[in-house]
């Protein structure tokens, strides 16, 4: 079911519910009021009989019939009857014999003292009235139809019926009517984000009066696409970055076999062309290896994500396979102070991504300065490892320093060393995964400090 026929629906069903429990009660509500007074108006024929015939005594009944039978046509016809101590008939505003009354009546009333109930389709009062001059008890019947009451009531049930129809009508025609136009901005949303093709993410949707909910999905949904293009546009730059990269080592590779082949050449020559040969085929193994680490580490594989990992122990190793690795470089590893509990230094996470975090920022620390020197320290606090590896090498300007955490981004002073600038951006995502980060601390030609904050399992 649309939204539009729901809110429509279920807001008519609402007010018609409210509609007819409204005016059923207002309908019984006149309803008894109406009995109640044509009650009181019986009750007031029986006592003013009673107070002319019974009490004052000295009202001829003659008298008395005529003005009643000429009173009764006016508004009710009510019949007025009065028996005797035997039930018999002492008085009768009509003619008596074409009265009907229930005999059986006259005895309840007699115990009661006081009915008010129907007799053929007739509302009936009974009054006992004892009559102080001659000391008898006289029983008064007043009995009518309520024609008055019942067609009122007939009128006023026939207008609600038609007013709850033609309510009801109205409120579902409207409440069609303004649910569309409350729903025509989502309709427009829908229709703005159909026409919007696979990759034109540089399109937005109009926010309408900028201050409504709608407008408000509209700005995120905006907000959305912008991200979504920035992430296109970084992995366009990223492809595009990753084969200049691999372009280069290849062409290299290509112009050196075509000078090789120029002419026949000395074994030793050709053993300086093999080991150049292999330099950029290192190269190029080193770049595709950390592809494939970017890679791993973007896929954030989680099912490796849940092992402890002692932090400390990662570091050291990291330290001994580089030492041997390059045999021009120091590390030093310094505990900031005594680690009492292993916890504090355990993470939760993955031991080989963790080590290509640290491992990256050792051999930066170290290629990047002229003393090929990482000063490394460990500390913790209530909830993190902090790692800080320090060097006193070429430095980052502070513009930089954002940006090369970003794919293949090199500094200008980097020019001459080796590398091909996604290292970094590694690091911060292996940080990420484990729900950590990492920031760097640096002045151009003084040295840098990188830290990595890791959340502890303790
Ligand atoms: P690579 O070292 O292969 O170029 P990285 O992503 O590890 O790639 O580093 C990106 C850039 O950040 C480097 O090219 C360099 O310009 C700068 N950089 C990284 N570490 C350091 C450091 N310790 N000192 C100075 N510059 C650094």
């Amino acid at each position: 079911m649309k939204i539009r026929t729901k809110i429509a629906f279920q807001f008519s069903l609402i007010v018609a519910l409210i509609l007819i429990l409204f005016s059923v009660a207002l309908y019984f509500l006149i309803r008894n009021y109406t009995k109640g007074e044509f009650t009181n108006y019986l009750k007031d024929r029986a006592e003013t009989t009673a107070k002319l015939l019974i009490k004052e005594a000295n009202v001829d009944k003659r008298l008395l019939k005529i003005v009643d039978k000429n009173t009764l046509s006016t508004l009710y016809a009510a019949e007025v009857l009065v028996f005797n101590e035997k039930n018999e008939i002492a008085y009768s505003n009509t003619d008596a014999e074409t009265i009907k009354y229930s005999p059986d009546l006259l005895e309840r009333i007699r115990e009661q003292g006081e009915y008010v109930g129907e007799y053929k389709e007739k509302k009936v009062v009974g009054l006992v009235i004892p009559n102080e001059l001659d000391g008898k008890i006289y029983l008064i019947l007043a009995q009518a139809t309520d024609t008055y009451g019942d067609a009122k009531l007939e009128n006023i049930q026939n207008a609600m019926i038609w007013g709850l129809v033609i309510a009801i009508t109205l409120t579902v025609i409207l409440s069609f009517f303004f649910a569309g136009e409350a729903l025509k901005p989502i309709a427009r949303i829908n229709q703005e984000v159909s026409a919007i093709s696979g990759r034109d993410f540089k399109k937005k949707i109009s926010t309408g009066n900028n201050r409504d909910e709608i407008a408000q999905l509209a700005t995120n949904f905006n907000q959305m696409l912008s991200r979504i293009d920035q992430a296109f546009e970084m992995q366009r730059s990223f492809v595009s970055n990753a084969s200049h990269e691999l372009r280069t080592p290849l062409a290299a590779i290509k112009s050196e076999i075509q000078v090789a082949l120029e002419k026949d050449r000395e074994p030793e020559e050709y053993r300086q062309i093999l080991h150049s040969l292999d330099q950029d085929n290192q190269r190029m193994i080193q770049l595709i290896n950390g592809l494939l680490q970017l890679a791993k580490s973007e896929q954030g594989d989680t099912n490796l994500m849940h092992k402890p990992v002692r932090v400390d122990e990662v570091l050291f190793e990291v330290q001994e396979e580089l030492l041997s690795q390059f045999d021009d470089f120091s590390i030093f590893i310094d505990f900031e102070e005594i680690v009492e509990e292993d916890e504090n230094l355990t993470v939760l996470g993955n031991r080989a991504l963790l080590k290509t975090l640290f491992n990256n920022l050792f051999e930066n620390a170290c290629k990047y300065s002229s003393n090929r020197t990482a000063e490394v320290r460990i500390k913790f606090n209530k909830v993190n490892v902090i790692v800080s590896i320090k060097d006193t090498g070429l430095g980052i300007s502070a513009e930089d320093q954002e940006r090369v955490f970003e794919p293949f981004y090199r500094t200008a002073s980097a020019a001459n060393y080796k590398g091909h600038g996604i290292g970094l951006s590694i690091c911060k995502r292996i940080a990420d995964i484990h729900k950590g980060k990492i920031v760097v601390r640096s002045e151009l030609g003084v040295g840098s400090t990188f830290i990595v904050v890791l959340p502890h399992i303790s």
